[in-house]
């Protein structure tokens, strides 16, 4: 049986007040939980500070990381700085970062290695946009994405990792994937893998995520390979996310 993950990724939101207010009622919250592994991954910024207030229940993440290991690339982070403040996940190669900041495969993959080689579990994006869904092409995308990172990392460092299947037309959208529409991606990312390593395959947790909310999780999260949610605006609220690690 793989545990559950609900990794919340409050992308570029926050601040001390709101921060520490969240945190509270999320520590108290999961102290309940014990069948799920909870994550929050806030901006940069906010990490030595979340860090002091998550508790032992709720594992801090990162949502970005540096290509490069230390030098003059000003405004980077490295993977190794997150780990000396605490952070146990990355996120790497979410769809913002794609779209927005130019990162292609390649850069994904190299920063996946980079979180690896630090010391902290990659939660690897993966997904299609609404163009290429329409067209058929969503295996073959999903596809290329894990094999620029196969070809990189070995199929033995998804042993240390997580993936997202993250739908780009579902992001922040209220449009979510069905449930049999993200369950058939899962299992395409899970066969892939398997071709590699059963093993490895039959143990990686695979998230969902794209427009995750307490109403919608239960039923994507009962499928065979979902296992659990990364969740970004429902995040925000405590008592959404909450309801969303209860569904997990
Ligand atoms: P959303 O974002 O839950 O707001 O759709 C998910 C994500 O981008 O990880």
């Amino acid at each position: 049986m793989r545990q559950a993950l609900v990794a919340g990724n409050w992308k570029m939101h926050g601040g001390l007040k709101a921060n520490a207010v969240l945190m509270q009622e999320l520590v108290d919250g999961v102290a309940a939980l014990d069948r799920v592994d909870v994550s929050v991954c806030p901006p940069f910024v906010y990490v030595p500070q979340v860090s002091q207030c998550s508790g032992d229940k709720i594992a801090l993440g990162a949502q970005n990381l540096a290509t490069e290991v230390s030098g003059a690339f000003t405004g980077e982070v490295s993977g190794e700085m997150l780990k000396e403040l605490g952070c146990a996940y990355v996120i790497v190669g979410h769809s913002e970062r794609r779209t927005l900041y130019g990162e292609d495969d390649d850069c994904v993959a190299v920063k996946f290695a980079r979180a690896l080689d630090a010391g902290l579990k990659p939660i690897l994006c993966v997904g299609e946009s609404l163009e290429q869904r329409e067209s058929g092409v969503t295996e073959a995308v999903i596809s290329q994405q894990l094999d620029a990172v196969l070809e990189r990392s070995d199929i033995s460092a998804f042993a240390q990792a997580v993936i997202a299947y993250e739908p780009v037309w579902a992001i922040g959208t209220g449009r979510t994937a069905s449930p049999e529409q993200a369950q058939a991606v899962h299992a395409h990312i899970r066969q892939r893998l398997a071709k590699h390593d059963a093993k490895i395959a039959a143990q990686i947790q695979i998230l969902y995520g794209g427009s995750v909310k307490p109403d919608n999780a239960a039923e994507l999260f009962q499928q065979a390979d979902i296992d659990g949610g990364l969740i970004g605006g429902a995040s925000l609220k405590a008592a959404d996310f909450l309801a969303i690690c209860r569904a997990a």
